[in-house]
Parts: C-alpha cells; structure tokens; sequence
C-alpha cells in the first residue's frame, strides 16, 4: 500500500493573484493592516503561518495574533470565493488530472492532501478544476500551523481509513517547496518535488528531495516516482 499526499499550491495548479487579494482584505479587516503582504514569499507556509508571520512584521502582538487568527481565515475564505470569481490567472498544470486519475484507480494507493490551505481554501481551489473527488481524505492548514504536525496528522488519518498503523516507507509527499521535502522527512517519507512552483531549481535541489521532477507530464514517469 502506498500513501500519496499532495501540495495543491505549485504543485496541482497555480491560483494567480485572487488568494494574495483576498488574504490583503482578510488581513486589513482584522488587523487594521496589510503588513508586508506584497513582497510576502507564501510558498509552502500554512495559511495560519502566513497570518502570523506577516502580522509580527506588521509589528502586532502575538497575542492578538492568536486571538484573531481563525476570524481572519474564516474572512479570507469569504473574500476568497469572490476574487476567485473576479480574476482568470488560475492554471491547472500538466499532466495533474490524468495522474490523479490513474492513483485513485489503483487499489494499491491512498489519495490525500496534504496543503497549508485552510480546508474551505483547499476545496475551492480544487473545485475550479474538478479535483476535488480525487482525494480520499486530507490534512489541512485550520488543523495546524505546522506542516510536520499536518503530515502527521494525514498519516493518522490514514490509519482510520486502513484499519492498521502506516509506515513512513510506504508514505510518498508530492510538493513544490523544500518545506514540502521537509515535511516528509518529518514522517520519514519519500520526497517527490515538481519544479512547476514558484521556487528555484538549485534552491529545491538543496533541499535533497528523492525525486525533482520538471511537471508530471510524463504521467508514467511520475507514477514511478510517487510509487518506486
Ligand atoms: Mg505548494
């Protein structure tokens, strides 16, 4: 049996400007600040971790940091569903729905996620693709702020649906960020990164990921990867 978690950011598709937006307005209405949100790198944070960490740039107090974060997300949502409306940029990468397709027909793979999004977040992004009911389950950023503990958490999860403990050998993490390689290791699983992301090929490859792949257009190439 082979577990499968994927990123959705960088790694399934590309969003465009409408979750920078929205996270700006959510920000605004519940801080009274955008902090530095326009040179702000999100790549492989979780949704809570960006609040927080542009907040503390900003120079608010950690506590109110704590004390309206889940408000400030359950906003972004709000806003997120209008500026997904209002803007085109979203792309769906090549290759994602016929891997997605042959993983979720095989018996011997679990599908999940594994995403910093806030799960609302996580749906709707996934819904503009129809992706959505490709996954079985998944561990997402309202669950913690630490992608570690959200790999951990998935791997829980999986365990309910399997009846018995999983392995960290039997895990594969598919991202586009050394966050995402860090993660896995976490859990002690494999590594599959696309360069299709927003981060560097040098910066990825320092990370020490098992496998940098340029996209999964090579669907079968990809499949060897995710399941060695
Ligand atoms: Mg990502």
């Amino acid at each position: 049996m082979r577990l499968a978690l994927f990123d959705i950011d960088g790694t399934l598709l590309r969003e465009g400007i409408a979750p920078k937006l929205a996270f700006a307005r959510a920000l605004r209405e519940t801080y009274d600040t955008t902090g530095p949100i326009s040179g702000f790198r999100f790549a492989g944070m979780t949704d809570p971790q960006c609040v927080a960490e542009i907040m503390r740039m900003a120079g608010v107090p950690e506590d109110v940091i704590r004390e309206r974060r889940d408000a400030c997300l359950d906003r972004y949502v709000e806003h997120l569903t209008l500026e997904m409306r209002n803007h085109d940029g979203a792309k769906i990468f090549p290759g994602v729905k016929e891997l997605l397709a042959r993983l979720r027909g095989r018996e011997d793979v679990l599908v999940g996620l594994l995403t910093g999004n806030v799960e609302r977040g996580a749906w709707l992004k996934l819904g503009r693709f129809k992706l959505g009911d490709y996954f079985q389950f998944g561990a997402f950023g309202n669950e913690h702020e630490d992608r570690g503990e959200l790999a951990k958490i998935a791997v829980e999860k999986a365990r309910e649906i399997l009846g018995r403990p999983v392995k960290g050998d039997e895990v594969t993490v598919i991202g586009d960020t050394p966050r995402d390689v860090a993660c896995a290791r976490a859990i002690g699983a494999r590594a599959v990164i696309v360069a299709t992301g927003l981060v560097a090929r040098e910066e990825l490859q320092a990370a020490e990921p098992d496998v940098i792949l340029d996209s999964f257009e090579d669907v079968e190439g990809t499949l060897q990867a995710i399941c060695p």
